[in-house]
């Protein structure tokens, strides 16, 4: 595996057990993620751990989507700015947009979501009641023009990955799609080991921000408290936290300071497909407007892996882990069975490294891999019989088992997204 940006050996913050580490801090030291003053305030990279996190979470985003019938698609970060005078951003939400970019006779900007687009999408093929609820999703960047003042770590940023899908359907139709979407967000969660804080209704405040028609915001509105109502979900309704096109429902979750953020969101718009002129053909032939359902199961991908990184002080979930096994031969007389076990893990899939006897005792090399879900220890014994004695993160050793099992039981549970580290079937 390349190396060479993890600082073996350097000691690691111990974790806390009454408050979250900061995930600035942590996600420095862990060589997940940095800045650089040449790239600018608020742009930060992804160190190859890190993109490992990333890459993890955005697959596992994708594939739950795709379950879930959506369809995925890929669209400019860049757009003309009459297109956001059309979907009403530039009216609304101008002051958090990059300064359009002028282009001979027109301008561009860079998109502050993902939404215009998604209505071109819709709006380029003729559609039929047959095929609503039509679900599109997209892991796509957007830019927002924060004050260099306010920037930081990944929770305030300027370029952000967005997990955004929308779900165009018949007005009878919303309620289910609010709830399905609430159902991946709560299945999201667990895989993630993260616990919302509350549900919050978001509803319209005063002033010019929003979009002005009472009766749609009324209707909207009621149709997101119907299904929270429904699913039995407690919630908290909060004026002046609405887009400005709809209302929406905001699953929140607190950082290690208690600052509260939104984390995943589903939303009702019946303003956009007005704007853009949306249409189906319904059973009787004659052209009908769809609603336009907006949600996030983990909003951004830098709030999200920020969050996640405060939540599991850096021990994720072995599926997120930035690697998933260490393989330990106790001497150099092992090497070529721990080379063979990771060779065996990578080609499974798996983020697996040898350390060797080079790099410290088996001690310190058990230490600088605490964070590492499973340390795969192989001795002379382990190595004469196939097998390897695995370590887990939070301490508890298992009998020696046959190399094979060991990959198989671990693959089985990165695959299952398991917040678990061992099932109980597996221990000896
Ligand atoms: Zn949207």
């Amino acid at each position: 595996m390349p190396r060479g940006f993890g600082v073996r050996g350097h000691s690691l913050p111990v974790r806390e057990e009454t408050s979250m580490p900061d995930h600035h801090k942590l996600g420095r030291e862990l060589d997940l993620f940095d800045t650089d003053p040449l790239i600018g305030a608020g742009l930060p990279y992804w160190l190859p751990d890190g993109a490992a996190v990333r890459h993890a979470l955005e697959e596992y985003i994708r594939e739950a989507e795709r379950r879930a019938g959506y369809q995925h698609v890929y669209s400019p970060v860049l757009g003309k700015r009459e297109l956001y005078e059309i979907s009403g951003h530039w009216s609304h939400y101008s002051q958090d947009m990059f300064p359009p970019m002028d282009l001979g006779a027109e301008q561009v900007v860079l998109r502050p979501s993902l939404c215009p687009h998604h209505a071109l999408i819709y709006r380029s093929r003729a559609h039929s009641y047959r095929e609503l609820p039509l679900r599109i999703a997209e892991l796509g960047g957007m830019y927002r023009s924060e004050l260099s003042g306010v920037l930081g770590g990944l929770t305030r940023v300027r370029a952000i990955q967005l997990n955004d899908g929308h779900v165009f359907c018949t007005l009878d139709q919303v309620a289910d799609e609010v709830r399905g979407a609430l159902e991946l967000i709560r299945r999201a969660h667990d895989a993630l080991g993260v616990q919302p804080v509350r549900h919050r209704l978001s509803l319209p405040g005063s002033g010019g921000k929003y979009v002005a028609d009472p009766e749609m915001w009324r209707r909207a509105s009621a149709l997101l408290a119907e299904v929270l109502d429904s699913a039995g979900v407690d919630y908290e309704a909060e004026e002046g936290e609405a887009a400005f096109y709809g209302p929406k429902i905001d699953v929140q979750v607190a950082d290690s300071a208690g600052r509260e953020s939104t984390l995943s969101t589903v939303q009702v718009d019946f303003h956009q497909p007005e704007q853009f002129d949306l249409h189906y053909v319904g059973a009787d032939s004659a052209k009908h407007r769809p609603v336009m359902v907006h949600r996030a199961i983990i909003g951004s991908v830098e709030r999200a892996v920020a969050h996640l990184i405060e939540v599991h002080g850096g021990a994720f979930p072995a599926w997120l882990s930035p690697t998933q096994m260490v393989v330990l031969p106790i001497s150099d007389a092992e090497s070529p069975q721990a080379e063979e076990l990771a060779r065996q893990g990578l080609d499974q899939g798996l983020r697996v490294r040898v350390v060797g006897p080079e790099q410290g005792s088996l001690g310190a090399r058990i230490r600088d891999a605490r964070l590492v879900p499973y340390q795969a220890v192989i001795g002379g014994r382990e190595a004469a019989a196939g097998e390897v004695a695995v370590r887990l993160r939070d301490g508890r050793r298992l009998d020696p088992l046959p190399a094979r099992e060991v990959l198989a039981r671990v693959r089985a549970l990165v695959d299952a997204h398991s917040t678990q580290l061992w099932d109980s079937d597996g221990q000896s």
